[in-house]
C-alpha cells in the first residue's frame, strides 16, 4: 500500500504559502489517504430485533407486506360513504354497529349507514370517509353530522406507509429507534446485520497510571482510555483493552502485534510526537507497514496510520483533546466504513463569533466554544480562554467546536463560524 506513497506522509501539490510546517500534510489529504486503506468487513450475523439498536444493517430491506395492511380510522368517531352527506346543512345517519381496532367490522353497511369507529379500526366496506366524535351528536341511536366533512378525511390508506415491495432500509444504514420499529412493523423478529467491529484500545507511556491506584510523584492517571472507550462504545464496538503499554520496545511489540491478529482496527494513544515517533516508528516497521504523518491541525498535529497485520492502526497523539479531535475527525469515519456503515456528512451550524479568532492559512482548527443564541435568534460562539490540547476540562464545558478551515484567515469579532454541537458529535 505504500507504492502511490499514501502512507508516507508527503503533503501533496498544493502550492499554497508555507504552511505552518512545510511537512505537514492536510487534514483533508490526511482523510482521503485513510479513506483509501478501508475496506469494509463483509461477515455478517443475524440478531433479534431486540438486540439491533445501533447495528448496521447488513443488506437492503424491501417491505413484504402493505403497512397498514388495510385502510383505516385515524381519529374516533362515525365512518361513512361520503356519497350520502347531504349537499346542505345536517346529516343524520342511524348508527348499525361499531368497528374496533383489531376486530374488523364484518358486516356490510348499506346505503346512508353510519358506523361507530375507534383509531386504527378496519374501515366497513364501502365508507370511505371518518367524522371525529367530537364534531357530533348522538340521539336515539342516529348520529347527526354538520356540514363541510370532505371524502377521505381521517382515513389512513393501506400501504400509505410502505408498499409490498417498495425500499423500507437500505445496507450500511445505522438501526436506530425509527428502523428498529419499522423492521418491526414489517413482522420481522430477526435481522441481517454487519458483525460488530473489533478495536483494540491502548495507552502507551511510562507515566501513565489507572484511575483507582494512588499516584506516584510524576505520574498521571490515563484518561484517554476512557475517553477512546466512551466514543467506541457509542459506535458499537466489541471493544478489545489492552490497557497501558510501557514506553519499552518489547512491551509495545509485544501488544500492538497481539492486536494486529484480533482486532480489524487498533487505537493507540501517545508515542507519536516527534521525540518518540523513532521509537515507535522501528517497532512498527517490523509489524507491518505504518507512516508518521505531521498533520497540519490543531489539536492533533502528529497521526501515526497504516497497517499492522490486517488491522487498521491508527497511533493518535497522546495529549487527550488531540485524542478526541483526532478520533472524531479522522478515526470515526473510517471505523464507520470499515464496519460497513455509510459515512454521513455532519451538518454545521452557523454562527457569529463574539470573539476575533486569529489564524492563518494553511492549517485546520478545532476551537473549543460555548453557543448562545442573540435576541433575535441568530447563534453565536464565544471561545473557551483555554484552548490547551492537554485541557479536558474545557472540552467538557464546551458544548461546541468551531471548525476553521485549512485556508481560512483570521476572523473578526461578528464574523460567520462554522460550528458542530458537542451532541452531534455523540
Ligand atoms: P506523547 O505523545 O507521548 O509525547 O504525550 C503527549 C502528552 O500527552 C504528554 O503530556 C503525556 O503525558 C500525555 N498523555 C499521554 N498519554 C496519555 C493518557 N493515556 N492519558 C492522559 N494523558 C496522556
Ligand atoms: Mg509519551
Amino acid at each position: 500500500m505504500t507504492e502511490k506513497g499514501s502512507l508516507t506522509g508527503q503533503p501533496t501539490a498544493t502550492p499554497s504559502p508555507p504552511p505552518f510546517d512545510p511537512d505537514a500534510l492536510a487534514l483533508g489529504e490526511a482523510i482521503r489517504r485513510i479513506s483509501e486503506q478501508v475496506v469494509p468487513i463483509r461477515d455478517t450475523e443475524w440478531v433479534a430485533l431486540a438486540q439491533a439498536d445501533g447495528r448496521i444493517l447488513a443488506s437492503d430491506l424491501s417491505s413484504t407486506l402493505d403497512v397498514p395492511a388495510h385502510d383505516n380510522a385515524a381519529m374516533d368517531g362515525y365512518s361513512l360513504a361520503a356519497a350520502d352527506l347531504s349537499a346542505q346543512g345536517d346529516t343524520v345517519l342511524p348508527v348499525i354497529g361499531s368497528a374496533l381496532a383489531g376486530r374488523a367490522y364484518l358486516n356490510q353497511p348499506g346505503t346512508r349507514q353510519a358506523v361507530r369507529i375507534m383509531t386504527g379500526a378496519v374501515m366497513p366496506a364501502g365508507h370511505d370517509t371518518v367524522v371525529p366524535q367530537e364534531f357530533v351528536t348522538v340521539e336515539s341511536g342516529h348520529v347527526r353530522i354538520p356540514p363541510g366533512q370532505e371524502r377521505g378525511q381521517n382515513l389512513r390508506l393501506r400501504g400509505e406507509d410502505l408498499r409490498c415491495g417498495e425500499p423500507a432500509l437500505t445496507a450500511g444504514q445505522r438501526l436506530g429507534a425509527a428502523e428498529c420499529g419499522l423492521i418491526a412493523s414489517l413482522g420481522m423478529a430477526e435481522i441481517q446485520v454487519v458483525r460488530k467491529l473489533r478495536v483494540a484500545i491502548l495507552s502507551t507511556g511510562d507515566e501513565l497510571c489507572a484511575p483507582g491506584a494512588p499516584l506516584a510523584e510524576g505520574m498521571i492517571y490515563d484518561s484517554n482510555r476512557s475517553t477512546l472507550r466512551a466514543l467506541l462504545n457509542r459506535m458499537g464496538v466489541e471493544l478489545i483493552d489492552l490497557g497501558i503499554i510501557q514506553d519499552h520496545p518489547v512491551a509495545l511489540e509485544r501488544a500492538i502485534s497481539e492486536a494486529g491478529k484480533q482486532a480489524d482496527a487498533i487505537i493507540s494513544s501517545a508515542g507519536v510526537s516527534v521525540g518518540e515517533a523513532d521509537h515507535t516508528r522501528s517497532i512498527m516497521q517490523k509489524l507491518g507497514q505504518v507512516g508518521f504523518w505531521k498533520i497540519a491541525m490543531r489539536p492533533g498535529r502528529p497521526l501515526a496510520f497504516g497497517r499492522v497485520g490486517k488491522a487498521l492502526y491508527f497511533g493518535l497523539p497522546g495529549n487527550p483533546v488531540a485524542v478526541m479531535i483526532t478520533f472524531l475527525f479522522m478515526v470515526r469515519d473510517a471505523l464507520t466504513r470499515l464496519g460497513g456503515g455509510r459515512v454521513e456528512p455532519t451538518p454545521l451550524l452557523r454562527a457569529r463569533t463574539l470573539n476575533p479568532i486569529r489564524k492563518r492559512a494553511g492549517r485546520t482548527e478545532y476551537q473549543r466554544a460555548m453557543l448562545s443564541t442573540d435576541a433575535d435568534g441568530t447563534p453565536r460562539v464565544t471561545l473557551m480562554a483555554n484552548q490547551g490540547s492537554a485541557v479536558l476540562s474545557s472540552m467538557s464545558r464546551a458544548d461546541c467546536l468551531v471548525v476553521l478551515e485549512h485556508s481560512s484567515a483570521s476572523i473578526p469579532a461578528g464574523g460567520w463560524v462554522n460550528c458542530i454541537p458537542m451532541r452531534m458529535l455523540g
